[in-house]
């Protein structure tokens, strides 16, 4: 037990002695969970912080909407992980959040099993059960076979090659027909944990990360409240951009866009790799050579959703629907949102390369694919009623592919009604373009350490459904907030 909160969670500070009379200063540049999160354990140990934030928003690529009348997550939507090691979990259970368990550790997909699902091929024909586990099974064969020729090689190369060396060694685990369609979906969905094609993913490090225990819980409300709780309190200035950072003898000094100059004692630096990778800000005296080196060898991936609210529900009572396809880029997901809110909720997602391509479509086109895809899964499918489509508004600067982890200025919702046209904004049409910003390993270049990766998993019987977050022993929250009563 931790009375008094100063370590629970990892998100509190030790209580620092101070000598100085006045409490040190921080700046903690980008108000998204991991900002918000430092400056709440700065701030809790008598620092005294400030937060600037790009965007006229908190929470970054944490994004709850409440246009549909209940809350859709078009960023983060799971705790990987929910036991107490994971520092959100004790938070969300002190908050009373639920979580929705889409699967349990070593789940063959990630944040799926293959268990509540209906995979469908392009005639919307449902794929039998038997062929999905059969398939499974394979696919957890020659992930692997990978491992072995990781270990034989002394060189990175990307998985998507592995795979091929395997197929090599073993015909027998190539597939064809519709086995070899499911096994290529399943091939998207890893692409889709790592926001990044087979083909750029380290087969180095793509298992090396410790993913922790307890399964993978759906915020049934949305992740908002968990980054409002953290705020609670907080100085936190919006629309701040800022363009430079500079060291000064006795501490630092940090220039937003519209010229405002904050001094402090240091500086926290939360921004997305994107945005570093970018160089949009600007560094005085510039990073050094390993840091900067850092910065370019990492990747970023992109992700996308779009939400989509229907009158009725007409699709199966299951967590995952499926398009399956010959190749990754041909599958579709859809999550079922009906299933763990009880909302008619569908949300497609895209990743990688094609979610790059969705990006580039007019908002029509882009939308026209998706109710393509559900209509070709399911023909009785109804149009939607409305979308939650994201514009971001990315600086004109440069432009990067993952505008989202790029850290655009603003984003933009638009709710579409039933005949596709969007709401007008002031900045015209509306598309989403949410990055996830997975760190994946580029061909070619020297594996990044240790970062690029997830367990194999191994399929386990799950228990499905509403789970609950660890029991949260101390608030991490401000410690004048509230009665910090108990649950
Ligand atoms: C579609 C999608 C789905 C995801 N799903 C999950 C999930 O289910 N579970 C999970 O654990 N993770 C998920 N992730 C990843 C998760 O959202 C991120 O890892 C996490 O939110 C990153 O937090 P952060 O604070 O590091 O960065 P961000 O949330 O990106 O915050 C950085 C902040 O810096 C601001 N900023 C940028 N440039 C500047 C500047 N120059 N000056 C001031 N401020 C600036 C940005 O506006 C932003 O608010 C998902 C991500 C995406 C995009």
């Amino acid at each position: 037990m931790d009375p008094n909160g100063l370590k629970t969670g990892g998100l509190l500070l030790p209580t620092i002695e101070r000598r100085c009379t006045s409490p040190p200063s921080v700046i903690v540049i980008g108000g998204g969970i991991s900002g918000v999160a430092a400056a709440r354990a700065l701030s809790n140990s008598s620092f005294k912080v400030t937060v600037l934030e790009s965007r006229d928003r908190i929470g970054g690529r944490i994004h709850t909407d409440n246009s549909f009348g209940c809350p859709i997550d078009m960023g983060a939507s799971w705790l990987h992980g929910v036991c107490n090691e994971n520092p959100l979990a004790p938070l969300i259970s002190y908050l009373g959040l639920r979580l929705y368990r889409t699967s349990d550790d070593n789940s063959v997909l990630y944040d799926h099993d293959l268990e509540s699902y209906a995979l469908f091929d392009k005639d919307g024909n449902q794929v039998p059960k038997e062929t999905v586990d059969k398939v499974g099974e394979t696919f957890e064969r020659i992930l692997e076979e990978t491992v072995k020729v990781r270990d034989e090689q002394e060189h990175d190369m990307p998985l998507l090659q592995a795979i091929s060396i395997v197929f090599e060694r073993h015909p027998h685990l190539k597939l064809e027909g519709l086995d070899d369609q499911v096994l290529q979906w399943c091939v998207c969905r890893l692409e889709a944990w790592f926001a990044a094609d087979a083909d750029e993913i380290s087969l180095k490090n793509w298992d090396q990360e410790r993913v922790l225990t307890g399964g993978h819980g759906l915020m049934v409300n949305g992740y908002y409240p968990v980054i409002e709780a953290l705020a609670q309190g907080l100085d936190i200035r919006l629309n701040q951009r800022v363009t430079e950072i500079t060291r000064q003898h006795n501490g630092v000094k940090v220039t937003t866009e519209d010229g405002t100059s904050y001094l402090a004692d240091a500086c926290i630096i939360s921004v997305p790799l994107g945005v570093l990778k970018a160089n949009v800000i600007k560094f005085e005296p510039e990073l050094p050579q390993w840091k900067s080196s850092a910065i370019a060898d990492l990747g970023v991936g992109t992700e996308n959703k779009i939400a989509m609210h229907f009158d009725r529900v007409f699709w199966p009572n299951v967590e995952v629907l499926g398009m399956v396809g010959p190749t990754p880029k041909a599958c579709g997901y859809f999550l079922n949102l009906h299933k763990a809110t009880g909302n008619p909720v569908l949300v497609y997602m895209a990743a990688g390369r094609f979610a790059q391509e969705v990006e580039k479509l007019s908002d029509k086109e882009a939308v026209g694919l998706v109710v393509s895809h559900l209509k070709k899964m399911l023909p009785d499918a109804t149009e939607p009623v409305k979308l939650i489509y994201f514009e971001l508004v990315s600086m004109k600067v440069v432009h990067v592919a993952d505008a989202f982890a790029f850290g655009v200025v603003c984003c933009r919702r638009s709710t579409w009604c039933r005949d596709g046209a969007p709401t007008p904004t002031p900045w015209g049409p509306t598309r989403a373009t949410w990055s996830r910003s997975r760190p994946t390993c580029a061909r070619g270049s020297p594996p990044p350490s240790r970062t690029c990766t997830s367990p194999a998993r191994r399929p386990v019987p799950s228990t499905r459904g509403p789970c609950t977050a660890p029991t949260r022993r101390a608030s991490p929250l401000p410690r004048n907030a509230g009665s910090g009563s108990w649950r």
